[in-house]
């Protein structure tokens, strides 16, 4: 060692005299055999009955910030600890701290499901522990996942020769495919990067989740890239102002480079006319990417498969598994019929991972941003197989019967109103008046407005702090409104009508201010 006390890296390793080399079982190896087998049966019946029992947790945590954070040590163990007290903690710690999004009551964002087939799949890829970056880090990896999204884009009805690949959420998604549209726009920018280069425009609406703003600025856009096209009095992007943006820009030098429709929007769930803004995309030569991460699901249903008519028109399409599959998170497949474009945007194969299958194969690692990838695939499978269709589409068909029984309770109750339509399974509704005396007026406007926001938002959080349900809010045109979203598979109707008589009796608790 030289005298500074720093090892020499071409010198020999650390001797004895400075690593612990004492013989001890603790120290070296995995878990043995017989102790994981013990654990592993612990966990299942652990997870058994957690699902069995949720609904006994309140739904919404209830701790103060920083309260896990300062109830644990600050420095891991140096010692070995057992599986006992790390068991103990997570019951008695972590568990206070958890949000329960597998409780019947949840009802926040989107609801979604951890089904019992998903979590299966989850563990079992956990132990397989593949990394499917090229198809001979594992071959299950990349035909499992080939083989799933052929499946999930014949029960959605999407073209047969689409190319699809599964990131780990939406943004993801989002980001991958606005990668290929700026690639398509401006192919010297993967070797010159887009400085200096004319400034181009993502077209979505006001009502677009804020991803694809995030995507935009990743990408180099800036959010001055992105136009947000207004909408309709249904909150559906107006195809209209969609043009006008497009044209004005096109006036001005700007490239268009990617126009986003959603199809079930994060605040109402509302649908982009996609047929009209996929005509606009096909005219102008933009490529088409449509956000279907919440409803996509929905298109499982044949009844609702007409309202998706255009979206087969897109040059990407993202769904997520993990919202309303009941496919435990993450997973989130995005689907393009020009994967060549992906690839070329994406692609960089280093020495190292060049195989010999060459062109014979894909290599998944070339469709995002991510070398590394989890074995996503198989949960989705479990799920896919184990409903089956028919499975899915009764249970996707339920949550909407039940969101719409629950809105037109909202409807028919006075001092109440639906503050968007409800397409899906998400209700988005309000308090419209204080008292519930006077008739619904509508959401009102200035102090009287403000004063009514203040309202719905203390109702929420009544109900809320009751443990049995939890809502989230939006602002819809400005003014507060409260989601109710069905999309687990233990919620019922007894759920959703235990939360309605809570939400009528915070309303007459939660006094209004008089304006
Ligand atoms: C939820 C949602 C997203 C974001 O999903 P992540 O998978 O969490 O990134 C994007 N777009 C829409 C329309 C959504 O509803």
């Amino acid at each position: 060692m030289p005298e500074s006390g720093v090892p020499d890296p071409d010198g020999d390793p650390p001797g004895p005299d400075t690593v612990d080399r004492r013989p001890d079982p603790a120290l070296s190896g995995d878990m043995p055999p017989a102790e994981f087998l013990r654990w592993i049966r612990r966990a299942a019946e652990w997870s058994a009955e957690y699902l069995d029992g949720v609904e006994g947790y309140p739904v919404l945590s209830r701790v103060a910030p920083g309260e896990l954070f300062d109830a644990l040590p600050p420095s891991p163990p140096r010692r070995p600890e057992s599986m006992e007290a790390i068991f103990r903690d997570l019951d008695a710690l972590v568990m206070p701290a958890v949000t329960h999004w597998n409780h019947p009551g949840f009802h926040g964002y989107f609801a979604v499901t951890g089904s019992g087939p998903g979590i299966i799949g989850e563990l079992l890829s956990a132990t397989l522990n593949i990394n499917a970056m090229v198809w001979k880090s594992s071959p299950a990896g990349t035909e499992l996942e080939a083989l799933v999204v052929q499946w999930a884009r014949r029960l959605l009805g999407l073209p047969e020769d689409w190319f699809g690949v599964i990131q780990d959420t939406a943004s993801t998604s989002s980001l991958v495919g606005l990668a290929a549209a700026r690639h398509r726009a401006y192919p010297e920018a993967r070797e010159l990067g887009i400085f200096g280069l004319p400034p181009g425009r993502i077209y979505t609406s006001v009502e677009a989740h804020s991803s694809i703003e995030k995507a935009a600025l990743t990408l180099g856009f800036g959010r001055s890239g992105v136009a947000k096209v207004p909408v309709d009095d249904t909150f559906r992007m107006r195809p209209d102002a969609l043009r006008g943006a497009i044209v004005a820009d096109l006036e001005a030098g700007v490239r268009p480079v990617a126009i986003v429709a959603t199809l079930g929007t994060t605040s109402t769930t509302s649908m982009d006319p996609i047929a009209e803004i996929a005509e606009i995309a096909a005219e102008y030569g933009v490529w088409l990417h449509v956000d279907a991460a919440y409803a996509g699901s929905a298109a499982i249903l044949p009844e609702l498969r007409p309202w998706f008519k255009g979206w087969e028109r897109a040059d990407s399409l993202l769904f997520n598994p993990h919202k309303w599959l009941f496919t435990p998170v993450d997973c989130s497949v995005l689907y393009s019929p020009h994967p060549e474009i992906i690839r070329d945007a994406f692609s960089l194969v280093p020495e190292y991972l060049r195989t010999a299958e060459g062109d014979e194969v894909a290599n998944l690692m070339d469709y995002g941003v991510a070398l590394g990838r989890r074995f996503r695939a198989l949960k989705l499978w479990f799920v896919l197989r184990y409903f089956g269709a028919e499975g899915l589409e009764f249970r996707i068909r339920e949550h909407i019967e039940m969101a719409r029984e629950f809105a037109d309770r909202i409807k028919a109750a006075e001092g109440w109103e639906l503050a968007a339509p409800v397409p899906f399974a998400t209700v988005v509704f309000r308090r419209s008046s204080g008292t519930g005396t006077e008739t619904g007026t509508g959401a009102g406007s200035g102090t009287e407005g403000e004063a009514l926001d203040r309202h719905n938002l203390a109702i929420m959080d009544r109900v809320n702090a009751s443990g049995d349900s939890f809502l989230s809010h939006t602002r819809v045109a400005g003014r507060v409104a409260l989601r109710l979203s069905v999309g687990n598979l233990r919620t019922r109707r007894e759920h959703l009508e235990r939360c309605w008589a809570q939400l009528q009796r915070a309303a007459r608790e939660a006094l209004p201010e008089t304006p």
